[in-house]
């Protein structure tokens, strides 16, 4: 099937479903991207700064650019101009920076906390207790560039589906905590970002508002490195 074909099925299946379908282009190229572009997406997830930047220079204009991967503070300058959303902020360092380099940019850029839920050691992402925390300090309540829309989280990789499934509700169940104790009046806290290619379905059924697709949509990802 090709890109288009990928990306009208899964327009199909969201049909009257609250879910937002992040294209996951990460080592695709141009070629690839427009094609999504032309069957009308418009946004993409990437997990490395340096190619981000290199597409969004390159792509239409009107393309919404999700930063995925984890960000290293001295990277955040690079994408602050025009990123959409950063779906990985893992720190309140991370956050202190990103409000930092918004407010350079005279914009307010949106975030997701991203929620360390896997039963792996390798993944990124704040524990329950350290989100709370950050939502609680005062450096995060005095910034005024960045907001928090959200939570990600990424399932383990190759687990059984009761254990995705426990996973999902796990994050869930933190978002309705983390949305009735500190954004009870702000209707602009509502993505959870979980669901990929694999796991997008149990991640909807658990109430994913934003799935991750990326080999569904492009195929089995080839190359490791991206080249402009
Ligand atoms: C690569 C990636 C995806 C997409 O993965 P697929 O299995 O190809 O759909 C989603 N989320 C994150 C954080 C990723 O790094």
């Amino acid at each position: 099937m090709s890109i288009a074909d990928n990306l009208l099925k899964y327009k199909k299946e969201l049909e009257g479903e609250n879910v937002e379908l992040i294209a996951v282009s990460k080592y695709n190229d141009a070629a690839a991207i427009l094609e999504a572009y032309a069957a009308g997406q418009r946004i993409f997830g990437e997990n490395i700064v340096q190619e981000l930047v290199e597409k969004q220079a390159a792509l239409p204009q009107d393309i919404q650019w999700h930063l995925i991967g984890h960000l290293q503070t001295n990277k955040v300058k690079y994408i602050a101009p025009f990123i959409s959303l950063v779906q990985s902020v893992d720190s309140l360092k991370l956050l202190a920076e990103i409000d930092k380099h918004a407010a350079k940019n005279k914009r307010v850029i949106d975030c997701l906390l991203q929620i360390y839920i896997a039963d792996e050691e390798t993944k990124f992402g704040l524990d329950h207790a350290e989100a709370i925390e950050l939502l609680r300090s005062e450096e995060y309540l005095a910034m005024k560039n960045i907001r928090i829309t959200g939570l990600m989280g990424i399932a383990s990789n190759h687990a059984e589906e009761k254990q995705t499934k426990d996973e999902f509700q796990e994050l869930k169940s933190l978002f309705d905590g983390i949305k009735v104790s500190f954004f009870r009046k702000e209707d602009s806290f509502k993505e959870l970002s979980m669901g990929m290619s694999g796991d997008y379905k149990l991640a909807i059924e658990e109430g994913s508002t934003m799935i991750r697709v990326g080999s569904n949509i492009f195929g089995a990802r080839k190359i490791k490195h991206y080249k402009a």
